[in-house]
Order: structure tokens, then sequence, then C-alpha cells
């Protein structure tokens, strides 16, 4: 007999996995502060048996949030200083869904051979090397094509000029779209029986119901579940930051 508490129902409710009614298996019992807590919300136990149980925590399981992201650069702490000057250190402005990963408030131009995009995003904190994420659209801006790649993998990518408000500096590599991933910690991938590396194919549930046959998984302890796509991969899909995708299937095959 498995007790559920109270603590352990606002674990639940944190990551938006509580779900109402609120399945209990013949063989879990609830705290008294647990059905108040639950009483308290609004929140119906349902007793069911184990087999129903399960489904629901599958069908739970098969859905992830949507990080849409933007034109975006990394910069490394040597690039931080030529554009902002010397000493100079990112300013926090937003946090993103990735702890400890943050928007700052410096914002940089891109400068290409057709064109430039300007007001564009610093994320921090400063990495090992200087990376810019464009969507194709802004390819066709600038006039550079950068190929599809996953963050950290820019061997042979076009480089770019970025102007600061004290400097500029032209990188002869780095710039990539990048390609679609899922974040998640070694929990969420026990649960979605994936390991680091492998591929989901998911699908979005609007009107364009549009599928994402090769996302990447990226498992991290500091991951938090997350599926990142670009503003082009987005508005295809009509989908925006917070909207779930379904998982329907994994390394090239759906599921039956
Ligand atoms: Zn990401």
């Amino acid at each position: 007999m498995a007790v559920i508490t109270e603590s352990h129902l606002r674990t639940e409710m944190l990551k938006g996995t509580l779900s109402n009614p609120y399945f209990v298996s013949n063989n879990h019992r609830l705290t008294p502060a647990a059905y108040d807590f639950l009483r308290d919300r609004g929140i119906r136990v349902k007793k069911l048996d184990n087999h129903l149980i399960e489904q629901g925590v599958q069908k739970q399981a098969l859905s992830i949030p949507v990080g849409v992201s933007n034109r975006h650069v990394h910069l490394s702490s040597d690039h931080v200083e030529v554009l902002f000057g010397k000493g100079y250190k990112l300013t926090p402005y937003r946090s993103l869904s990735q702890p400890g990963q943050f928007a700052a408030e410096e914002t940089v131009v891109l400068v290409g051979p057709k064109g430039s995009l300007s007001r564009v995003r610093v994320l921090g904190p400063a990495r090992d090397l200087t990376q810019i994420e464009i969507s194709r659209s802004d390819g066709f801006i600038v006039g550079i094509h950068p190929p599809v790649r996953l963050s950290g993998a820019i061997d042979g990518t076009p480089g770019i000029t970025i102007v600061g408000n004290v400097g500029s500096i032209t990188v002869s590599q780095g710039v990539i779209i990048a390609k679609n991933h899922v974040h998640m910690s070694p929990n969420d991938a026990r649960q979605f029986e994936v390991k680091d590396g492998d591929c989901l194919i998911v699908q979005a549930t609007t009107d364009r119901p549009v599928i994402f046959s090769e996302v990447v998984v990226r498992v991290n302890e500091r991951f938090s579940l997350d599926f990142h796509i670009d503003i082009d991969e987005a508005n295809a899909a009509n989908l925006k930051t917070g909207d779930l995708v379904k998982v329907i299937g994994k390394n090239g095959k759906l599921f039956g």
C-alpha cells in the first residue's frame, strides 16, 4: 500500500501533472492532509483499477509543451567584451525555460551581405563559443543560408558580422538554423521511454497539424520538459509558446 501525501500532490501541481479528477489506484491511500488539499482546490478523487491508471498516466506523458525561439545569439565572454566593453557582463532581463539560462538586456545587430537584423537578443550566460541562431526567413533578409544544426555543432557553418554598442566583430563561422529538439530530465526520459540522442515524432494539435518527424531528445538533470522550435516552424504549424504537441512515435516509427 503506497501513501500519497500532500507534498507529493504539491509537486505534481508544480509540474502541471495534477489531474482533475485525481485518480487513485486501489493499492494507494491518500493522507487526510492530501484529501484536504484536493478538496480545497475542487479536485475530485476517483478510485480506479491499475490498468486504467496506467492509461491515464500514459496520456499525460505523451504531450510536451512548446517553446518558440526567436533569432538570438550566444556570445563567448571575449566577444561580450569586444561588443559591449572591457570587463562587461551580460545583464539578465528574463529567465528562460531551462534553468540558469536567460535573455539578456543586451541586443546586437546582425549584418550579412544582403541586409541586417536589428535588436537581436543576446542569451546568457556567456558560452565557450559564439553561436548565432536565425530562421530560414531571417537568412533571406541577411543573405546567409546556414545549415540546420544542433546547438554547438558549428563546424563549417557560415559567419556573420555582429555589432554591439561599443564594437563589432566578424565571426568566420557560427550561424545555424537550430534543429528542433526536446529538453527533458532523466525522470521525463524514463516516462517517455527514450534516451539522450533518440528522436521523437511529434504532431501539433492545431488547425495546422504539422508532424515533426525527427525531434532530437536531449536529456540532462538540469533540463525541464520543453520542445524547442524556431519561428518559421511555429508559424508553419500555428504553434506558440506554451501550446502542447502530441508524441506519436519515436526513432522513425509511429506508435501502433
Ligand atoms: Zn533548446
